[in-house]
């Protein structure tokens, strides 16, 4: 299956690196080089710069509606050329290829609803306290931004910074991930191929480090956008803190699941083993904390533990694949530590547990039960397979654990209870909890963390909020 190498995005032209720095790209399958992309080096980000510059003077000028129509131009590039950016996903980040074709399907649905409501970007009329005096609320575009986007979902992180910056009217310079770099690359070509004009969207690859420590200080950039570890997004806050620049952080989570005492036990099962194992766990709203009512426990760990087991592990690529490889070896090793700690302090393994296989990436979907609340899978974003299994005796209980970590991105819970549904909702510190059913993060809803979760949205018309300025005109009749 053939695999493109990688070039950057500079002034609307796809090129090679100033000093033809390159990068290997690893199929996480195999281990095998598949291709290169494309390192960046300083020069690089300069004419960047300057292109999305000269991009946002000319495309903050473009009315809503026409970039609108470019946006959705571009949706549909995405619906058309689905299987093969499918394809190349899957190559580079191990999921399977259903799910990729997902992601990128699903990065069309985003386009479009961000490029409808970019039409109701309303500012206001506020009524003056002097009749020859009207007041003004007008929003503006915040100018060029820099994001930085992760490899576990290489399209879905990137469209929502994107979408958003483009139906507002800024433009935009991505630091896609060097490791799944041929996925975010297509999305910005359908958006070029669209007809978005040179400089209004920049894709760059190379040290991450080195790129954020440039952009983000430079004064170009007016906005910074983050998706990532919790670690990391703390360093990129500073620095743009620093710098007084406008930050969106989406970091790490650590999603409790409470299961009732009066849950639909097969619902709870289906639904977060579905969403434990998607992507290999490696999702940051992934259920991780499994809070399970005493009377139930059995039951339910048996019963995931038969789900995990039943899964088909493989490439992605390969016919009825539903678990591929993990994206990378660092996750392997962090998985491996998470596992032995867990044993050592006490937990059961109720299935998986291990490495599968020598080549490639490849963990076995895990089920852990009995977890001690000071196991390392319980207090560190696991990011990968693994479903770690408490047992809990009231509500609060629950409740108090699941706000006991720093992270506040997303919880679950499963009740047939009005009442609990209520309490949960008030009680969990969490940006998004879903009640009875799996994550469904449509766009037309806020995608957010609080505490060490970030804060900022990247959906609803909080996302577009986060990339505009609203300036107040005063103006007096004389
Ligand atoms: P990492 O923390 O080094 O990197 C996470 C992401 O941040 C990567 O995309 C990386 O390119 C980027 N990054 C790292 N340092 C950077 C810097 N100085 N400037 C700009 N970008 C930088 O580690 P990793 O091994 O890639 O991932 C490990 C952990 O990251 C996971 O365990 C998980 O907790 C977290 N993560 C979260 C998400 C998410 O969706 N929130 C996605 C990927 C990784």
């Amino acid at each position: 299956m053939s695999y493109p190498n990688t070039q950057l995005l500079i002034d609307g032209q796809w090129q090679d690196a100033a000093d033809g720095r390159t990068l290997p790209v690893l199929n996480p399958a195999t281990g095998a080089e598949i291709g290169r992309v494309a390192h960046a080096g300083i020069a690089d980000l300069d004419r960047a710069l300057a292109a999305a510059q000269k991009g946002f003077e000319a495309w903050r000028d473009v009315p809503a509606i026409e970039r609108g129509r470019i946006m959705r131009r571009a949706a549909g590039l995405m619906r058309e050329r689905a299987d093969g950016i499918a394809a190349i996903l899957t190559q580079e980040n191990g999921k399977p290829l259903a799910e990729a074709k997902i992601e990128t399907m699903a990065a069309a649905d985003i386009i479009e609803w961000f490029a409808d409501e970019g039409m109701r970007v309303y500012g206001r009329i506020v009524p003056s306290r002097n009749p020859a005096v009207r007041q003004l609320v007008i929003k503006d575009p915040v100018g060029p931004v820099a994001a930085f986007t992760p490899w576990n979902f290489p399209i879905n992180q990137a469209v929502r910074k994107v979408s958003a910056a483009l139906t507002t009217g800024c433009s935009i310079i991505v630091k896609a991930p060097e490791e799944t770099p041929a996925a975010p690359a297509a999305l910005l070509r359908a958006f070029v191929d669209a007809g978005v004009p040179a400089g209004v969207v920049g894709l760059v690859y190379g040290t991450p480090a080195e790129i954020s420590g440039y952009l983000i200080p430079h004064p170009v950039i007016r906005k910074i956008s983050f998706t990532g570890s919790t670690v990391v997004g703390k360093q990129l806050a500073a620095l743009a803190g620093q710098h007084m620049k406008r930050v969106t952080m989406e970091l790490g989570g650590h999603a409790p699941v409470i299961v009732a005492e009066d849950a639909d036990l097969e619902l709870a099962v289906k639904s977060s083993g579905a969403a434990k194992f998607r992507n290999a766990g490696q999702v940051c709203i992934s259920p991780t904390r499994f809070l399970v009512h005493e009377s139930v426990r059995n039951d339910f760990a048996a019963a995931l533990a038969r789900h995990a087991q039943a899964l088909k592990v493989g490439d992605g690529l390969a016919e009825g694949t539903q678990m591929g490889p993990l994206a990378n070896p660092r996750r392997v090793v962090a998985m491996t530590s998470l596992m032995e700690d867990a044993v050592e302090r006490g937990a059961t393994v109720a299935t998986g547990g291990a490495r599968i296989g020598e080549a490639g990436n490849f963990f076995a979907p895990t089920v852990l039960t009995d977890v001690p609340l000071d196991a390392k899978v319980f207090n560190d974003e696991p990011f990968g397979p693994v479903a770690a299994i408490r047992a809990f005796n009231t509500l609060e209980e629950a409740i108090a654990e699941a706000n006991r970590l720093p992270y506040g991105l997303a919880a679950y819970a499963f009740t047939r209870s009005l009442k609990n549904a209520h309490l949960l909702s008030q009680r969990i510190e969490a940006g998004m909890l879903w009640v009875n059913q799996p994550a469904l993060p449509l766009p037309e809803m806020p995608f957010g963390g609080v505490k060490d979760s970030g804060y900022g949205s990247e959906g609803g018309p909080e996302a577009l909020e986060a990339y505009l300025n609203s300036r107040a005109v005063s103006i007096a009749n004389v």
